[in-house]
């Protein structure tokens, strides 16, 4: 697949359809569409990325970003209080099952932990 057909680049220019929570210009947040959790929303970079494992350390302002606008989303749709859990899957064993580098935002109810 091409990188330009990735879903969630898609989503990201405006050309899939999601609903998307958060956007400026360096990231967009949308709702995961199989929810795990009340809130679960996943933060996605504008710039290609596959994977954590493509970053360098020039990617060290977007990685930050992505972690701080997970923080104001948690604070306006209310978790920030009760609590929630941010997860990059990256590779076959973490189950990363789309190619472009997203963290979940997940909460909304007591999550597990160890993780599967
Ligand atoms: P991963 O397993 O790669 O960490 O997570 C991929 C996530 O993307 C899954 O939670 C899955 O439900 C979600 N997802 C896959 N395709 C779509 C889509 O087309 N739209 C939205 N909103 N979420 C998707």
């Amino acid at each position: 697949m091409a990188e330009a057909d990735n879903i969630f680049l898609k989503i990201a220019r405006g050309e899939a359809p999601a609903d998307i929570v958060y956007s400026d210009d360096l990231c967009v947040a949308f709702r995961d569409i199989h929810p795990q959790a009340p809130t679960h929303i996943l933060i996605i970079p504008r710039k290609p990325m596959k994977s954590l494992n493509e970053a360098t350390q020039s990617d060290e302002t977007i990685l930050g970003h992505l972690l701080w606008v997970a923080t104001k989303i948690a604070s306006e749709v209310g978790i920030a209080e009760t609590g929630y859990r941010t997860v990059i899957n990256t590779g076959p064993d973490a189950g990363q099952s789309v190619f472009q580098l997203h963290v979940h935002l997940l909460g909304g109810r007591p999550l597990g932990w160890p993780p599967g």
